[in-house]
């Protein structure tokens, strides 16, 4: 992978230290967020006080109001403040054309991506299953963008998920600046292959036939269906079979190459990579070790090999 600019992503202002909560606090430093920063260009956004909001601020919660979620200030529920949330939302999206992900703040009515508390009008709390005014209307606007909660980038199978869409997705952006031509999308798709799979076989399955055949389409509708498969198998989490199931069939490439104490070696390494024994980041060393010395030109292209800087230790970690 050639080197690339760091992809744009925008994160709620309070996870990153800026004191813009209602109480004129920032919430606790995440070390997850803080780790992303060198790797990612992070913009942080805080929409109520983008739409005029003080801090310190009454604070906002959702209201059903006639089947509608509306979000209104608390205590009188005379401030409604909705339309100016999706306003500063759609603002967002006509600004930012490079957004290639957002870190949202978990619970809050504003930015929350899920589980966020909705009350009726009499006061009285509802369920907690809704997502944020502002978080909706970006998902709305464009239901692509890859999103995910500060609290659940703890847990290092959801982080790797969202980096790797978070890449994909700028990747994909920087395709369309270009002049989008089929034989551009089907290289771009040949890149991703083995990364695909790992995510999902039947994704992967459906994704060869479908630009196979894709002269058949008119070349926007071909793109669109493209991308928005590989982005449902990155929402998907990468168990250690499939990753190890990627892994046997790139090992297959260097069949003639590795001596049988080599390949036993690198056997040996997949199978503990897949008990759980060691992590990724095993395998794929002396994987890549054997391709440095024996270079394969399709496997060098395969994202699957570096699907993001390796700074970012994501495969590092045992499942
Ligand atoms: S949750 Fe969103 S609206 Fe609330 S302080 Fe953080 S960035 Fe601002």
């Amino acid at each position: 992978m050639q080197s690339e600019k760091k992809p744009v992503v925008a994160v709620g202002s309070c996870l990153v230290g800026e004191p813009v909560r209602f109480n004129g606090e920032h919430k606790r430093r995440n070390p997850h967020i803080e780790h992303l920063k060198d790797h990612l260009e992070l913009i942080p956004i805080c929409p109520e006080v983008g739409i005029g909001l003080g801090v310190p601020r009454e604070t906002i919660r959702l209201v059903e109001v006639g089947g509608e979620m509306r979000a209104r200030d608390s205590k009188t529920q005379q401030n409604d403040v909705t339309d100016a949330l999706q306003g500063y939302a759609d603002r967002q999206q006509k600004e930012m054309p490079q957004l290639c992900g957002y870190i949202l703040v978990k619970g809050s009515p504003s930015c929350g991506m899920e589980r966020v508390a909705y009350y009726n009008e009499r006061g009285n709390k509802v369920a907690s299953d809704q997502s944020g005014i502002y978080a909706r209307r970006l998902l709305e606007n464009d239901p692509l963008l890859p999103v995910e909660e500060d609290g659940r980038l703890h847990d290092h199978a959801l982080r790797e998920s969202f980096v790797s869409r978070v890449y994909l997705y700028s990747r994909w952006k920087s395709l369309l600046a270009e002049d989008l031509t089929f034989s551009r999308l089907v290289n771009f798709y040949a890149d991703y292959k083995y990364l695909v799979m790992a995510h999902s076989v039947p994704i992967y399955q459906q994704l060869g036939p479908l630009l196979a055949n894709g002269k058949q389409k008119e070349l926007d509708e071909l793109a669109d269906e493209v991308i928005h498969l590989m982005m449902t198998a990155f929402k998907k989490v990468v168990t250690p079979g499939q990753q190890a199931n990627v892994l046997q069939h790139i090992q297959g490439y260097l069949k003639n190459k590795l001596s049988a104490e080599e390949k036993r070696s690198l056997q040996q390494l997949i199978d503990q990579y897949r008990k759980g024994i060691v992590p990724l980041i095993a395998p794929m060393t002396l994987l890549k070790h054997h391709f440095e010395r024996s270079p394969d030109p399709y496997i060098e292209r395969q994202v699957f090999m570096r699907p993001y800087p390796d700074e970012l230790a994501l495969r590092s970690h045992l499942y």
